[in-house]
């Protein structure tokens, strides 16, 4: 399989790019991995780097991006944090990956068993994971379904916290960073989430979180909780709210601050904390 290249990229869209993780993804799962000397992949990109997608996944040993896809070097940038959390260093590593080098699909991929979500789900306290953990709580607090046992010891409750980690990410991607919004609005790139099926190696697009020319929104900051009216006015203020044109935003000294993030402020739990400490579960 030949290495993506300038030519390769320029004439990749966003769909085309999508098109190809999802292939990717089924050689995997068929045990069809694309036939690539990576040695010689190494000679190919000693040059320079036309990856097609970025994708933010989770530190997980079983969620590796290149292999799940069947990508080689110099396809796909992979930016990677326990629970594929927002951090700002992670915008930056986006934006710089699709407005700098071209990336054309930004993928927020999550996984099913994750750690993670696990540790959050109990309001595990331990030293700077905590501040990790407190990221994942307002997904924690968003699901709403599962009304016993909201444990990590309830799979069917932890699998559904992570999709909805996925969803509020991806929602994080356009309400925190405006270089990526514009260029999502603009259709310069795709952005959609997806999970990982630990057991199956089966990566599942949602499809409902799919954005190219226009954004859409799942959730709303734990800042802004309230009724759905609330909601709907919040949201109108800030679709009111002037934005610069893409060539201002270039155009701006990288000292430019951007607009203040939403606080990710941990929601109050819905049951006292239980900590129950717990051996190696992060990833
Ligand atoms: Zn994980």
């Amino acid at each position: 399989m030949r290495t993506h290249n300038k030519d390769s990229q320029s004439t990749t869209t966003p769909e085309i790019a999508l098109s190809y993780l999802r292939e990717g993804n089924a050689r995997f799962v068929n045990n069809l991995k694309a036939n690539r000397n990576l040695l010689e992949q190494v000679n190919e990109t000693r040059a320079g780097q036309w990856p097609f997608a970025t994708i933010l996944s989770c530190i997980d040993s079983r969620t590796s991006a290149e292999l799940v896809f069947d990508q080689g070097l110099g396809d796909i940038f992979s930016i990677r944090l326990a629970g594929n959390v927002l951090a700002e260093a992670v915008l930056g590593s986006m934006e710089f990956a699709c407005k700098v080098a071209g990336s054309r699909l930004l993928v927020v991929l999550g996984h099913t068993s994750c750690g993670a979500i696990k540790g959050a789900c109990d309001q595990i306290q331990l030293g700077n994971l905590s501040t990790l953990l407190n990221m994942i709580q307002p997904s924690v607090y968003y699901e709403r379904t599962v009304t016993e046992n909201r444990t990590s010891s309830n799979p069917e409750f932890v699998d559904r916290v992570a999709r909805i980690q996925v969803l509020r990410t991806v929602e994080g991607v356009i309400e925190r960073s405006m270089v990526l919004r514009e260029m999502v609005e603009q259709g310069e790139i795709g952005l959609v989430g997806a999970m990982y099926d630990v057991a199956t190696g089966t990566v599942d697009f949602i499809e409902e979180s799919w954005m190219c020319g226009h954004v859409r929104h799942f959730y709303v900051d734990a800042s802004i909780v309230g009724t759905s009216a609330r909601k709907e006015e919040a949201m109108a203020a800030r679709r009111a709210a002037p934005r610069p044109a893409v060539a201002e935003i270039a155009a701006a000294p990288l000292a430019q601050p951007e607009p203040q993030p939403q606080a990710q402020a941990p929601l109050q739990p819905q049951v006292p904390p239980q900590p129950r400490p717990r051996a190696a579960t992060a990833g």
